[in-house]
């Protein structure tokens, strides 16, 4: 097993600091996916092989991190993303821990901010049809809320996340505030639409100086999809809207002293990349 692909699997109830100038953040592992190649459908085998391997992987024993973030403020307890939940146990289903081991119960989170509202980011809000995070407000997107409740627009994939999204609507429906990218929800943490995984995808930029910017499921793979951003993820709603964010994203952050965090890259999740001359690559960043 390569160092990477035990680091992820190593993860879950484990809780890391990542530096930023901003709000105190946290990235919490809720632990890791085993995939199988059919998720990444565009990899050209070989050259993705070669990529994994570099980088402590190995695309016939393939898992992802499952990832969320806590963001601290003086007077609030922000969590992003909330897990897997339980379903999946014992690989996934650990952020409870991972909470406690920063000092945390889930009733201390006043605020959910959610990126989108797939299963292995929502799932872990609701158990039985109650809400986990009996004080919190939930934060949608206002795109992701639409999307989620016109079943008419999505495909046979998206359908089987549907029912993860809808509970969570209804658990929390008397405290969900809708956003918008651009949006200010605490001081230090922004709103950043990343549309095409899901429609109203977005993404968290926190800090400002040294900002942390967390991707939500703008990449998967970092090991792959830095490379090639061509290469999606099957779980994409909108493949080419996704790899123009991607792309964007990239474009964005490269020679920046901006990081990247996500949900799916290797825990404690967060990246630099960089670009030497026409190539493109990424440094992991463990403060
Ligand atoms: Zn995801």
């Amino acid at each position: 097993m390569g160092e990477t692909t035990r680091r992820i699997r190593d993860a879950g109830g484990r809780a890391e600091i990542i530096k930023t100038d901003g709000p105190k953040l946290l990235a919490l592992g809720d632990g890791y996916l085993d995939l199988d190649l059919s998720r990444f459908p565009d990899v050209v085998r070989g050259v993705g092989d070669d990529l994994a391997i570099a980088d402590g992987q190995d695309l016939n024993d393939l898992c992802l991190s499952v990832n969320a973030f806590l963001v601290e403020t003086p007077d609030r307890l922000c969590l992003i993303d909330a897990g897997d939940g339980a379903r999946r146990a014992p690989s996934l289903g650990h952020l409870e821990k991972a909470l406690k081991s920063a000092g945390y119960d889930r009733a201390d989170i006043t605020d959910l901010f959610m990126t989108h509202l797939h299963g292995d980011h929502a799932a872990g809000l609701v158990q039985d049809g109650a809400r986990l995070f009996e004080n919190a407000q939930l934060f949608v997107s206002e795109e992701e809320h639409r999307y989620w409740n016109a079943p008419e627009e999505h495909d046979a994939i998206q359908a089987t996340q549907a029912p993860f999204a809808l509970a969570a609507l209804e658990a929390y429906r008397e405290r969900i505030t809708l956003i918008k990218p651009g949006q200010n929800l605490v001081e230090g943490v922004e709103a950043v639409g990343l549309p095409g995984h899901t429609p109203g995808q977005v993404g968290f930029r926190i800090g400002n100086e040294l900002p942390v910017l967390v991707s939500a499921d703008a990449i998967h793979l970092p090991a792959l999809q830095i490379k090639h951003p061509e290469w999606g993820f099957l779980f994409d709603a909108d493949r080419s809207k996704a790899l123009k964010t991607r792309l964007g994203l990239l474009d964005a952050v490269v020679e920046t002293n901006i990081r990247l965090a996500g949900a799916h890259i290797p825990f404690p999740g967060v990246i630099k990349v960089v670009r030497n001359n026409e190539n493109i690559g990424y440094e992991t960043i463990r403060d």
